[in-house]
C-alpha cells in the first residue's frame, strides 16, 4: 500500500461451507473507498486441512467479494399485500420485539418459533437459544441442522449416551478399512476425501467399502461398492453383523464388559442371514460377506456416514445398526476405528453444543430432565419453571404448526426453508398464513425472503466474529476481515438487540439482565461456563486461548493442555452405568412405497462445486463448469423403456408436486432409481427445486425428514 493509502490485512478464519471446517487466511484491502476481500488461501497450520482447500473453498474470495444479492438495509411492511419499505434499524428492531411480545402476550409463549441455521456461529446460536428458551420460555427453536444430522445425534445418544463422534480426522490416516455409508465424501467433504486418498496411496492394504445406491465419484473409487436398493442400509448392517456373529468374529470380551443389550439385538439379527439381507439390499451375497469380513478382520475399521443414512424415516436405526457393528467388534475408541458421522454444515456441531434444537437444552442438557432444567435455570439466573419442560416443534412440524395456526410467528435466521424443507408448497402455504414472519439473511433473493414482514440484513462470512465446531469436535475461530456492507449487522448483534428489547417487555422484575453480553467473546465465556462438568466440558477454552493456541477439540476442561482427539478410549461410555447400548434394529422399508403410478425412487444430493441453495456459489460462473445445469439423472435402459432421450425435458412428479428438468442419461443410478441435485431453487426454476416433490415424513426419534427417498414418475414434459 504505502502512499496509495491502501492497507492490507491477513486474517485467519474458517471456511463457511462444509463440516470439514478448513482453516483459511483471508487477505483484505482497506482504502479510502472501503474494504474488500482480495484473496483466500488455505491455512497451512489448521489441523483439518493443513493448507488444502476444495473448489468451493478456493473461490471463497470471489464469492465473498460479490455484492450481488446482498441485503443492505432493514425493510418492513405492515400489510401482507404491501411492498416492504426501507426503515432504520431502531424501527425494525422495535417492530420485531413489539410484534413478537404482543403475540406471546395474546397467544402464549409457544405461539412463536425460531428457525435457525447450521451456518450461524456458536455465539449466535447461543443467544437465540437463550432468547427462545430462557426469556420467552418456548422450546420452539429449531434449525436446518435438523435436516442434516439429527438422526446421528439420536443414535449417538441412544448407543453411546452422548452426542458427538468418538473419532477424529487423524483416524482417516490410521484406518485400514474405511466404510462409507450414504456419503459421497469426494464431493461433499472433499478435503477429508483427499486425506483418505493420500492415506490409501501410502498404504495399499487400506480398503474402502462404499454403500450407496448411486455410483458416485466416491463409489467409483471403492474397492467394494455395495449398490444397495435405497433405504435398505439397516438390512445390510444387520446382515454383516449376523455373519460376524456366525463366524465368531465379534469381540465377546468388549461386549461383555462395555455394552448392554446385545442379546435382544441378536434375537432380531436372526432374521438377517446374509442371503436374506443381500436379497433385501439387491446385492450379491458374496459382496455382503466380503464387506463383513473386511470390516471384522481389519485392525482398524472406520465408518464415515452422512445424509444417506440421516435423511430417512429410519435414520436413527440406520445410524444405530452401523454403530452396532463397531460395538460388537470393539472397533471404537482406538486409533483409526469408530463410527464417524460427517456433519454437512460448518457449524451443525456448535449448534448442538449450545442446545440449538427443539429437543435439547444448552451444553447437551435434556429438556425433559428436571435436574438439567433446574441447573440451567440457576446458571442463567431464571426463576424456577421458566424453561420449557417439553420438546418444541422440530423443523417440519414448526412449519406445519404455522400452517394450521398453532404457531403465529416465526423468526428465520440465515436459512431458506422454502427451498430446503421437503414439500415446498406446504412451506410456502405456512409462511403465507403466518401472522408475522421475520427473515434475517445476508441475501435478498432467496425463496423465503418474499414472505418476510421484516427483513433484517445480516453480515455474511468474512464480516463476523465467533467460533464454529467441525465434524471432529474441533472448535475454530471465525473472524471478520472486512465490515459488513450497507446497513447489514452481525447475526449476534441483531439477536442481542431484539432480545434486550423483548426482555424489557417480557422479563421478570428483579431478575438480572440476561443479555448484557458485550460481543462474541463474552457470549462464548457464558457458553463455556454452562459446559463445565458436562461431557463436552470446555472449561479450559475462551476466545483468547483459541487465538493463542489455534483450533481445539472438545472436551477441553480447565487445566487441560490439549483437547480429546478420541473419546471412550477407556471403554466407559456416557450412559449412567458407563456401558454402551445395543438397540433392536429391524429393517423397515422407506415411508413412501413405489407403485404402478409412481414407480421410480427419487434420490437427492449435492454436487461437487455447489453449496446448498447457491446463495454464494451460484454467483460464480466458474463453479458451474463441472455441472452447468439442473438435471434428472436416469439410467439409459429406464429412459429407453419410456421413449426418453438425453437432453429432453422431462417432468418429475410425486404425490406432492412436479417440476421440469432436462434428462441426463447416466449409469450412476441403477434401474428404478433417478437422481437430482438439491441446489437449484425457485430462484432458478419457476417450479422451485427438487424438494417440491420430496416428502415430509420424518423419523419418529430424530424428526429428520426423508429427503433421500420419494416415489415419483417421469414422463416427457408437456407444456399444454
Ligand atoms: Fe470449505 Fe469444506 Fe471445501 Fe474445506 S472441504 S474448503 S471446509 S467446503
Amino acid at each position: 500500500g504505502g502512499g496509495s493509502g491502501i492497507r492490507r490485512t491477513r486474517t485467519r478464519s474458517t471456511c463457511c461451507y462444509c463440516g470439514v471446517g478448513c482453516g483459511v487466511v483471508i487477505e483484505a484491502e482497506h482504502g479510502p473507498a472501503g474494504s474488500r476481500i482480495v484473496g483466500v488461501e488455505g491455512d497451512p497450520d489448521h489441523p483439518a486441512n493443513f493448507g488444502r482447500l476444495c473448489s468451493k473453498g478456493h473461490r471463497l474470495a470471489e464469492t465473498a467479494r460479490s455484492d450481488a444479492g446482498r441485503a443492505l438495509q432493514p425493510e418492513l411492511r405492515h400489510q401482507r399485500h404491501e411492498a416492504r419499505r426501507a426503515v432504520d434499524w431502531g424501527i425494525a428492531l422495535d417492530t420485531v420485539a413489539h410484534r413478537l411480545s404482543t403475540i406471546i402476550a395474546e397467544h402464549g409463549r409457544d405461539s412463536v418459533g425460531f428457525y435457525l441455521s447450521g451456518q450461524l456461529l456458536t455465539e449466535d446460536y447461543y443467544v437465540f437459544n437463550k432468547l427462545a428458551k430462557g426469556l420467552v420460555g418456548t422450546a420452539n427453536v429449531d434449525t436446518n441442522s435438523r435436516l442434516c444430522m439429527s438422526s446421528a445425534v439420536s443414535a449417538y445418544k441412544l448407543a453411546l449416551g452422548a452426542d458427538g463422534p468418538p473419532t477424529c480426522y487423524e483416524d482417516l490416516e490410521l484406518a485400514k478399512t474405511v466404510l462409507f455409508a450414504g456419503s459421497n465424501a469426494a464431493h461433499a467433504h472433499p478435503v477429508l476425501f483427499r486425506r483418505l486418498e493420500a492415506a490409501r496411496e501410502c498404504d495399499p492394504s487400506v480398503r474402502w467399502i462404499v454403500v450407496d445406491p448411486r455410483r458416485t465419484d466416491t463409489a467409483a473409487m471403492a474397492d467394494l461398492h455395495l449398490a444397495v436398493q435405497p433405504g435398505t442400509d439397516v438390512a445390510l448392517f444387520n446382515g454383516m453383523l449376523h455373519h460376524l456373529i456366525w463366524e465368531d468374529r465379534i469381540d465377546r470380551s468388549f461386549i461383555a464388559t462395555h455394552t448392554a443389550g446385545f442379546d435382544a439385538l441378536k434375537d432380531v439379527l436372526r432374521d438377517y442371514a446374509p442371503r436374506t439381507a443381500a436379497e433385501i439390499c439387491g446385492i450379491p451375497v458374496a459382496d455382503l460377506v466380503e464387506a463383513a469380513e473386511w470390516f471384522g478382520r481389519s485392525p482398524a475399521s472406520l465408518s464415515l456416514y452422512c445424509m444417506g443414512l440421516n435423511q430417512s424415516v429410519h435414520g436413527t436405526d440406520k445410524n444405530l445398526a452401523l454403530i452396532h457393528l463397531h460395538l460388537a467388534t470393539g472397533q471404537i475408541g482406538r486409533p483409526g476405528a469408530g463410527p464417524f458421522s460427517l456433519t454437512g454444515q460448518p457449524n451443525a456441531m456448535g449448534g448442538r453444543e449450545v442446545g440449538g434444537l427443539a429437543t435439547m437444552l444448552a451444553a447437551h442438557r435434556d429438556i425433559t430432565n428436571d435436574g438439567d432444567r433446574a441447573e440451567l435455570e440457576r446458571l442463567w439466573g431464571l426463576p424456577s419453571g421458566r424453561l420449557p419442560s417439553k420438546p418444541g416443534l422440530p423443523a417440519v412440524a414448526m412449519f406445519d404448526a404455522l400452517r394450521d395456526g398453532r404457531l403465529k410467528a416465526v423468526w428465520i435466521a440465515c436459512t431458506n426453508p422454502v427451498h430446503s424443507l421437503p414439500d415446498n408448497a406446504r412451506v410456502r402455504d405456512a409462511l403465507a398464513r403466518a401472522e408475522f414472519v421475520v427473515v434475517q439473511d445476508a441475501f435478498v433473493d432467496t425463496d423465503t425472503v418474499p414472505f418476510a414482514d421484516v427483513l433484517l440484513p445480516a453480515a455474511s462470512w468474512g464480516e463476523k466474529d465467533g467460533t464454529v465446531t467441525n465434524s471432529e469436535r474441533r472448535i475454530s475461530r471465525v473472524r471478520a476481515a472486512v465490515p459488513p456492507p450497507g446497513q447489514a449487522r452481525t447475526d449476534l448483534w441483531i439477536a442481542c438487540e431484539v432480545a434486550r428489547r423483548m426482555e424489557a417487555r417480557l422479563g421478570v422484575a428483579g431478575q438480572p439482565a440476561l443479555f448484557n453480553l458485550a460481543g462474541p467473546a463474552a457470549v462464548y465465556d457464558e457458553h463455556v461456563k454452562l459446559t463445565v462438568g458436562r461431557d463436552l466440558d470446555i472449561g479450559g477454552l475462551d476466545h483468547a486461548r483459541l487465538d493463542a493456541d489455534g483450533p481445539q477439540q472438545w472436551p477441553f476442561p480447565a487445566g487441560a493442555t490439549t483437547g480429546a482427539s478420541r473419546r471412550y478410549g477407556d471403554g466407559r461410555f456416557e450412559t449412567a452405568d458407563g456401558r454402551a447400548r445395543f438397540h433392536p434394529t429391524p429393517w423397515r422399508p422407506p415411508a413412501e412405497p413405489t407403485n404402478a403410478q409412481y414407480p421410480l425412487r427419487l434420490l437427492t444430493g449435492r454436487l461437487r462445486d455447489q453449496w446448498h441453495g447457491m446463495s454464494r456459489t451460484g454467483r460464480l460462473p466458474e463453479l458451474f463448469a463441472h455441472s452447468p445445469r439442473p438435471a434428472l439423472r436416469m439410467c439409459p435402459a429406464d429412459a429407453a423403456r419410456r421413449g426418453l432421450s438425453g437432453g429432453m425435458l422431462v417432468q418429475v412428479e410425486s404425490r406432492r408436486g412436479r417440476l421440469v428438468l432436462p434428462l441426463e442419461l447416466s449409469d450412476e443410478v441403477s434401474s428404478g432409481t433417478v437422481f437430482a441435485a438439491m441446489h437449484w431453487s425457485g430462484q432458478h426454476l419457476s417450479s422451485g427445486g427438487i424438494n417440491v416433490v420430496c416428502q415430509p415424513a420424518v423419523d419418529a426419534r430424530s424428526q429428520q425428514p426423508e429427503l433421500k427417498h420419494a416415489a415419483v414418475r417421469v414422463q416427457p414434459a408437456s407444456f399444454g
